[in-house]
């Protein structure tokens, strides 16, 4: 099948997929969400992701009793369901159906969703232009949790000025991007904002900073400034389907192109990291 939707136990394509109008994920946006790659039909890094999965359900109080390999089985068959390659599975589990309380209702069973599709890696080499915006998200960042509208708006308008993604900032302090995280090389250092509350401790990004230790490359994860952020050598952007993507110009001002040496290493070793993960056969 091109795509698969999956919702507690039954399979269809994601377009027939239905779900009940009373599931809080529907009016309350009361869950949480995964996003990982799937390559010939093989999870990466499934072991991170379910780690933050249980940490972003722990945060929000919601009992989802169903064991990591009763759950891998299921996200299995779902993307074996799907012809692609190389797809992104998402999935996310909600509180619960029941009518419209703000309060936890009782007596009720989570809910499990997964949607997974064909998604290309993206490209490498392209430097990318990002805006600058406000971060007028929540205080818990590091939750994968369904409200994502700050991001959602952001991502539009990122779009609207011919952008591939919008740097998020807290009084001049840059936490990360829309929906992906942002490393800045800077004198063959890789820094990029500590992983607190004001950022998602994105897969990747740990990813890339282990990487550089083993190359040792020297990693700093304290936050940079806006100024600093222009002034870098190279920036990347992180996230599951996008694997250190260079930045060039930052509101329209050309930035980095200073270190591409560094940048394509780290790129390489990653990919490389990635594909060995999955299995290159
Ligand atoms: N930050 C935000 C806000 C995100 O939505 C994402 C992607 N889900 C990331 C960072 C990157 O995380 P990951 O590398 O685990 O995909």
């Amino acid at each position: 099948m091109e795509n698969i939707g999956y919702y507690n136990g039954t399979f269809a394509p994601m377009e027939q997929l239905m779900i009940p109008a009373l599931d809080r994920g529907v009016y309350f946006g009361d869950g949480v969400y995964e996003a990982l790659r799937v390559e010939r039909h093989r999870f990466f890094a499934l072991k991170e992701h379910l780690s933050r999965f249980r940490a972003s359900l722990d945060f929000l109080r919601i009992p989802f009793a169903m064991t990591d390999e009763a759950l891998t089985e299921i996200l299995q068959e779902a993307a074996s369901r799907v012809d692609s390659d190389s797809q992104q599975l998402y999935f996310q589990v909600t509180r619960g159906t029941s009518t419209r309380t703000h309060s936890f209702p009782e007596g009720v069973e989570p809910n499990l969703m997964i949607l997974s599709r064909a998604v290309p890696l993206a490209d490498l080499v392209e430097y990318r232009r990002v805006v600058v915006l406000p971060d007028t998200r929540w205080g818990h960042c590091n939750i994968k949790s369904l409200n994502l509208i700050p991001g959602v708006l952001a991502a539009q308008i990122a779009k609207e000025r011919g952008c591939s993604e919008a740097v998020f900032h807290r009084e001049g302090v840059v936490s990360e991007c829309s929906s992906s995280n942002l490393l800045m090389l800077k004198g063959g250092v890789l820094r990029t904002a500590p992983a607190d509350e004001r950022i998602l401790p994105g897969v990747t990004r740990g990813h890339f900073l282990m990487l550089a230790q083993q190359l040792n490359i020297p990693v700093d994860e304290t936050a940079f400034s806006l100024e600093e952020m222009m002034a870098a050598d190279e920036l990347m952007i992180t996230s599951t389907s996008a694997h250190g993507l260079p930045v060039g110009f930052v509101d329209d001002k050309p930035v980095c192109g200073r270190d591409k040496t560094l940048l394509r290493r780290l790129q390489m070793v990653y990919r490389e990291f990635f594909w060995d993960s999955v299995g290159k056969d």
